[in-house]
């Protein structure tokens, strides 16, 4: 048996509750970014009037609802 005084085992605990918060909060922030580039990836950018929208049919052609002109789904650079 390992003899361990109670300042240690609290240190210990708060160590590991401390890791699993950081683990907790990485696996977070990951998950967020993950979901914001794939929000992205929807998004058309008019190369006439600069306006953003959301390419909901995945065409690879959309005709923007603003001015009505066709755009090629690309990526639009982040801002
Ligand atoms: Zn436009």
């Amino acid at each position: 048996m390992i003899q361990v005084s109670l300042s240690t085992l609290l240190l210990i605990g708060m160590a590991v509750g401390i890791a699993l918060l950081g683990i907790v909060w990485i696996a977070a922030v990951v998950r967020q970014r993950r979901f914001e580039k794939r929000a992205r990836e929807d998004l058309v950018s008019c190369r006439i009037c600069g306006n953003i929208y959301e390419n909901l049919q995945k065409q690879n052609l959309t005709a923007c609802p603003k001015c009505g002109s066709l755009n090629e789904a690309l990526k639009p650079k982040p801002i």
